[in-house]
This record gives C-alpha cells, sequence and structure tokens, in this order.
C-alpha cells in the first residue's frame, strides 16, 4: 500500500509517496481503508514548518479523515467489514478518567492523528476501536471526513463553550473557510440568527447557498454597523472569531454586553490590543475551544442524518497534494479541500 509521507517542510513543502506493507492489527484493533481525508490550515503549518512542537518525523498528515472497515480484530464485535467510520482527532486512550468521562480530547495518553502519529493520507490505517464511530451507511463517505474536525470541533466551541441559545445573534467571520461555513450551519442549526462575514468575493455565493444574511467585507465596511443595525442596537450575543488578533477588535466591536466572543482554529500566536475596561463594564466573555469528542463527533453525524448541516468539499485526488497545498494557501476554496483517494 502507499502513504503520503512530509518530505521536506517549508514552502512549498514536499511530499512523496512510500510504499509499505499493509498494517497487521492487533485482537483490539481494526484495518481501515482510508477514503478521503479532509486538508485543514493546521496540515499546511506543519507542512510549512510553523507547528513543529511534538510532530512526528517522517509524518503522514491528515487528522479528518473516513473509510471503510476492511478487517476486525477478534476481540471487537459491533463492527462489521465495509461500515463506513470516522476517525477522532487523537488517538485517546479509552482508559483514563477523561476518557472515561468523555473528555477524551484531553487524555493524557493521546497523540494528534497527522501530527504526533501518521494520519490519515495512507492507503490503509489501523486504529483502536475508540478512536473511531461508526457512520449511517447512506452517509457520503467523503463529506463524512469533516465530520470530526472541522464539524465536531465547531460544535463544541458554539453549542458547549459559548452556550449558544435559540434566538441568539452569532456573528461569524472566516464564513467561507472550513470552519466558518460548518459553524455558520450549526449556529443556524442550534436556532441562532447568523450574521455571516467573508472577505472572499470568489466565495460569496458558495456561503450563500448556507447562509442568507451573508456580507462581504470590504475596507470602508466597519461590521459592527450592519451587526448593530441587524440587532436593533444591541450587538451579536456570540462572536466565533477563527482568524485571531487580526479580527479581536472587530469582534469586540460587534459584541453585544454580555456577549461572547469565541477562538478557535489555527490562531496564530499574534497579540492583539484590548480595552481591559471595555471587557470589564461591558461584562463581555472571551473563550477559547479545542478538539472535539465522540459525543460531538455523534451530535454531528445526528445533525447530518436530520439534514440540518452539510459537509462542504472541494475534491482533489491525493497525487495533487502539492496543488491542494497551493489552493489551501491562496484561501480561496470555500469549505474544505478533501483528498480522496
Ligand atoms: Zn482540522
Ligand atoms: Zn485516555
Amino acid at each position: 500500500m502507499k502513504k503520503l509521507v512530509l518530505d521536506s517542510v517549508g514552502v512549498p513543502p514536499t511530499f512523496k509517496f512510500i510504499d509499505i506493507d499493509i498494517p497487521k492489527i492487533s485482537d483490539d484493533e481494526i484495518l481501515i481503508k482510508v477514503k478521503a481525508v479532509g486538508l485543514c490550515y493546521h496540515d499546511l503549518l506543519i507542512s510549512e514548518g510553523v507547528l513543529r512542537r511534538g510532530v512526528k518525523d517522517e509524518l503522514v498528515l491528515g487528522h479528518e479523515f473516513s473509510g471503510e472497515v476492511v478487517e476486525i480484530g477478534e476481540s471487537i464485535s459491533d463492527l462489521e467489514i465495509n461500515d463506513k467510520v470516522v476517525c477522532t482527532l487523537t488517538s485517546s486512550c479509552g482508559n483514563c478518567i477523561l476518557c472515561a468521562t468523555g473528555q477524551e480530547y484531553n487524555c493524557q495518553n493521546a497523540e494528534g492523528f497527522g501530527h504526533g502519529r501518521d494520519g490519515g493520507l495512507s492507503e490503509y490505517i489501523a486504529l483502536k476501536r475508540n478512536n473511531i464511530v461508526r457512520l449511517p451507511n447512506s452517509f457520503d463517505i467523503i463529506g463524512s471526513s469533516l465530520i470530526a474536525c472541522p464539524m465536531a470541533v465547531s460544535l463544541k466551541a458554539l453549542k458547549d463553550v459559548s452556550s449558544v441559545e435559540k434566538g441568539e445573534d452569532v456573528v461569524i467571520f472566516g464564513a467561507g473557510g472550513g470552519l466558518g461555513i460548518h459553524a455558520a450551519q450549526i449556529a443556524n442549526a442550534l436556532g441562532a440568527n447568523v450574521i455571516a462575514f467573508t472577505s472572499s468575493s470568489e466565495k460569496f455565493e458558495k456561503i450563500n447557498e448556507f447562509v442568507e444574511q451573508i456580507f462581504l467585507l470590504e475596507d470602508y465596511l466597519e461590521p459592527s454597523e450592519i451587526v448593530f443595525s441587524l440587532t436593533e442596537n444591541k450587538g451579536a450575543d456570540v462572536v466565533f472569531n477563527p482568524i485571531g488578533a487580526s479580527f479581536f477588535e472587530n469582534s469586540l466591536n460587534c459584541i453585544s454586553n454580555k456577549g461572547r466572543m469565541i477562538l478557535l482554529g489555527q490562531i496564530d500566536s499574534s497579540l492583539a490590543s484590548i480595552n481591559v475596561a471595555e471587557i470589564l463594564f461591558r461584562e463581555i466573555s472571551i473563550l477559547g475551544s479545542v478538539g472535539a469528542n465522540v459525543s460531538h463527533i455523534n451530535s454531528v453525524i445526528n445533525m447530518i442524518s436530520k439534514k440540518v448541516i452539510n459537509p462542504v468539499v472541494d475534491i482533489v485526488p491525493v497525487q495533487n497534494m502539492p496543488d491542494a497545498i497551493t489552493l489551501l494557501r491562496s484561501n480561496s476554496v470555500a469549505g474544505r479541500i478533501v483528498l480522496t483517494f
């Protein structure tokens, strides 16, 4: 079988296919034939050498992947050959107190797929039972690669961390990106009134298929003026900021008194300048969120089954990885680039 290895880190990075034997599984493992792998900004940061800490040598990228079961370890009885599955984001152990209490993303024994250990850009991968979640047979296997990240990641951030309630006004910045386009749908499904912004005119129409209130960010436009005019001068209850410091002030300006800003995604370490008094006197909460647990993955599966949210993909064959990296870097694709085998 072939796996795609990150050969040299840089701009642009280089990759090479390596031929290896198909992994032999142990009693508690499942062999998955990988079908689709979402290309996350995290993968770009590793490829270009921006993210280095804890990154494995000769890494196979990809923490967003789906596939089909082709072999099942003897101790596993709740899966069948050809079942469709999606992978969790890390190799959580399934045995520690964090795993036992539904916080497996924080498992101390785990490594991130496509980071500390090899990820999904491989024809086959052997995984523990607790690192895969079974999908309904009717699911599209390519779109399903996005169920854990970015979909469950967005759900956790909006529902659990930001506590978005029905009827609240939610601003989504970066609405054309992999996180944003799914977060906008999820906020909508949670009953929020979504106000989305993108800086990309190319992505506008695609986003508009999923979000009614979408605005193009132009230099002369102050997003908070739009938000306040659409919320009877209240401001947004929640602002989803997957961009970071460069949108911190814009985000703060859009928030209502007692509102929340949720930061997530591959935000860099740039500094933001804030008026601390504004946070205090307006009782604003600044929140952060990473990862997602199996419960979030199952909630996303449920929402896709009910057709209230949909994965948004742009398919690129895995052989064209360099093109996919260029596309991701150019920030020109609406939704997520998904590599297929
Ligand atoms: Zn991701
Ligand atoms: Zn654990």
